[in-house]
């Protein structure tokens, strides 16, 4: 079995569902007692988040590469980036660690093109909704046309995440806010919500939404658990 590396903590309430999902995944796959072999880099998340609104991107890489490089000392065979928005240094950690990152829109990609969905609605940080390297590679790679709410529900939608959902905090008055957005992208014609960002899973479960909803923290660890027990090192998303 293929050692996951997570660059993790960003925030740890989303990487404690990875780490169930993807022991999860594992067992399902094989049986027995059997679990995911793993080794984590996790954040703190306050860093990450401060070089995040002062638009230090370069620094917020070189972080995340350091992780990487770290990883592979550490034995992993391919790094999971646990959050959607920090997918925006990729290349960099990739190409620091040597080894290859499995990520997030790909794989969310491949289950939107498996479900025979064209249009769907994102919801994630202002980040991942509003800069090319989410919406971008799901048009190229995917063929998907990417809706995003109006400035007023992407500023809604960013402030629930960092202010409450990576605080471990979940209201009922945030998911009514939510699912009114994910109504007026249904009227605008998605055909599924992208929950893009990995704390969302905690607020929006598919039961509340009156469309299908892609929860990016199950498919990716979903798609990192299938990559660790292939026998194959490619990367098929
Ligand atoms: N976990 C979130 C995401 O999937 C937001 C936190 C972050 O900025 O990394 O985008």
């Amino acid at each position: 079995m293929k050692t996951i590396g997570i660059i993790g903590g960003m925030s740890w309430e989303s990487t404690a569902l990875y780490y169930q999902a993807l022991n999860r995944g594992v067992k399902t796959k094989l049986g027995r007692s059997h679990s995911a072999k793993i080794a984590m880099i996790s954040m703190n998340f306050q860093e990450i988040e401060d070089l995040q609104v002062a638009g230090k991107w370069d620094e917020a890489a070189a972080v995340l590469a350091d992780a990487g490089v770290k990883l592979r000392t550490a034995g992993a065979d391919f790094i999971v980036i646990a959050t959607n928005t920090m997918h925006i240094v990729a290349p960099e950690v990739e190409k620091a660690s040597g080894l290859p990152v499995l990520h997030i829109a790909d794989a969310t990609g491949a289950e939107i093109g498996a479900a025979g969905f064209k249009k769907v609605g994102l919801l994630g940080t202002a980040f991942t909704m509003e800069k090319d390297f989410y919406k971008g590679r799901l048009a190229e790679k995917f063929g998907l046309d990417v809706l995003v709410p109006e400035a007023q529900g992407r500023s809604i939608v960013h402030q629930i995440i960092y202010e409450e959902l990576c605080k471990g905090v979940v209201r009922d008055s945030s998911r009514d806010a939510y699912l009114k957005i994910i109504d007026q992208l249904a009227g605008a014609g998605a055909e599924a919500i992208i929950l893009g960002c990995t704390e969302i899973g905690m607020l929006v479960k598919p039961e509340h939404c009156s469309l299908p909803v892609l929860d990016t923290t199950l498919i990716h660890a979903e798609a990192a658990a299938t990559l660790a027990v292939s026998k194959s090192d490619q990367l098929k998303c």
